[in-house]
């Protein structure tokens, strides 16, 4: 089957209200391309303000897009379709919130909650059905008949958030969409909520777009990763080569940010520490828009922008590519995935 998703170029600009009495345009996501095949789960990852979330409101329709970008959904363009034939594609595609908290209604039983995702595709159904989906929906996601009757308060953090994995289920969609949704729980309730999206994709198939502050996490469900800043993706490749031998500079940032399991390693690792904060979108810096914090920025960067190009498994946009100019590999990451020793590596 072709992609369960495809989105080519797609940009989002706000108006914003600046010291003049025009509004001007700030483009917040910048020609974003991404394809995820069926059953697939695909990482997209960036620090806070990169426009990883954003990208996935516009992707859903949930925000506008704007310029001429292409989101195709289960091979039907929908990219201006209107409010009515929305609803019927958006069913397919789902959406998991970071904090389940504020998604899921407080006053509303699980039970209800569960009901309401159900009755989306429009179906009349008998109390004694939804009732018996709403079940099978609790123990896919490793709860139970018990909890049916109770209210969001009465659960842990992990807890609502596998009722709003169920909730997402409901409507036995082709791809859900994480945002940042096991950002607000512990680690152990993390790898537990990670386990239970791959278990779910392998048994019902579903494709996941799993976005991400935290490569760490991403590193351990995602197929293929997409890092985005300032609202472009700079890299994207399969999980194992993007994390093992990255190809952009701020990939490597980020991954020599994630601890290693190993005390003696992760004190003797090398660390690029980024300084600064991700670049204000409305003024956002000339040529390569990570040049300002880039330790590895040469002559061409400030200037002009880097073109995407492709790589042995993906793609990433940064002169050193192709100038034989070589990237330093992260060795403690080569290590942790059992690769051998990259063959030199600099201290920054
Ligand atoms: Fe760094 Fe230049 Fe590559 Fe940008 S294009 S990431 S500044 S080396």
């Amino acid at each position: 089957m072709d992609a369960v998703l495809e989105v080519t170029d797609l940009s989002v600009a706000f108006s914003v209200r600046g010291s003049g009495w025009r509004p001007s345009k700030v483009t917040v996501v910048d020609r974003v391309s991404l394809q995820i095949a069926p059953g697939e789960i695909v990482g997209l990852v960036g620090e806070s303000g990169s426009g990883k979330s954003t990208t996935a409101r516009a992707v859903l329709r949930l925000i506008p897009s704007t310029g001429d970008g292409r989101i195709v959904l289960l091979g039907r363009d929908i990219t201006h379709t209107k409010d009515r034939e929305l609803r019927t594609h958006r069913r397919h595609a789902q959406m998991v919130f970071q904090d389940p908290y504020s998604s899921l209604d407080p006053a509303m039983t699980v039970g209800g909650l569960l009901a309401e995702a159900i009755a989306i595709d429009g179906k009349k159904r008998s109390k004694a059905a939804v009732r018996a989906r709403s079940v099978e929906l609790l123990e896919q996601v490793g709860l139970d008949e018990a909890h049916i009757d109770r209210y969001p308060a009465e659960f842990s953090g992990g807890q609502r958030q596998r009722v709003a994995i169920a909730r997402a289920l409901a409507p036995r969609p082709q791809l859900i969409v994480c945002d940042e949704a096991v950002s607000a729980l512990d680690v152990s309730t993390q790898r537990q909520i990670v386990q239970l999206l791959k278990k779910l994709r392998d048994e019902t198939g579903v494709a996941i777009l799993f976005i991400a502050h935290d490569l760490a996490v991403v590193r351990r469900i995602a197929e293929r990763t997409l890092v985005m800043y300032c609202g472009q993706v700079v890299e994207e490749g399969r999980s194992r080569d993007l994390f093992s031998t990255p190809s952009h500079p701020y990939t490597l940032a980020l991954l020599s940010a994630v601890p290693v399991p190993s005390p003696a390693r992760q004190r003797a690792r090398r660390r690029i520490v980024l300084s600064g904060d991700v670049p204000n979108p409305a003024d956002p810096p000339t040529g390569c828009r990570f040049h300002p914090r880039c330790p590895f920025a040469f002559e061409p960067c400030a200037e002009t922008e880097p073109p995407r190009t492709t790589t042995a498994g993906g793609t990433v946009r940064c002169h050193l590519h192709g100038t034989g100019r070589q990237l330093p590999w992260a060795v403690e990451d080569r290590e942790v995935a059992g690769l051998e020793r990259a063959p030199h590596s600099v201290e920054v």
